[in-house]
Order: C-alpha cells, then sequence, then structure tokens
C-alpha cells in the first residue's frame, strides 16, 4: 500500500524504511507498532477491569 512521504510528498512504499526520494526516515513503519501495542494495551486494561470487578465482587463487606 503506496504512502506519501512527509518530507518530499513523493509515493513511496509503506514498508519502506527510508524513503527512496530525500533519504527521509519513513514514519509509516511505526504506525503499525503502535496500533499493535494500543490493541495490546485495551486487553490488559480490560482483563485488570474484570479483575478488579470479580475481586470487588468477591470480597466480603
Ligand atoms: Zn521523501
Amino acid at each position: 500500500m503506496p504512502v506519501n512521504c512527509l518530507y518530499c510528498g513523493e509515493s513511496i512504499a509503506e514498508e519502506t524504511a527510508r524513503c527512496p526520494h530525500c533519504g527521509a526516515p519513513s514514519h509509516f513503519q511505526k504506525k503499525g507498532f503502535r496500533v499493535g501495542a494500543r490493541a495490546r494495551f485495551l486487553i490488559l486494561f480490560v482483563i485488570f477491569s474484570l479483575a478488579t470487578l470479580i475481586v470487588a465482587l468477591l470480597l466480603p463487606r
């Protein structure tokens, strides 16, 4: 999937580490990592919330 370079605006491949036109490092590579990290964080957050809820319900009052 081609994307536009942030520096020179030329069309480059998304998985390219560096822009072949101006040599600038591509910022689109890290996008996938950030999305993956965010998804992992959401899953951990849901698990933590459920664990807290279960503990709160099981605790004697
Ligand atoms: Zn460029």
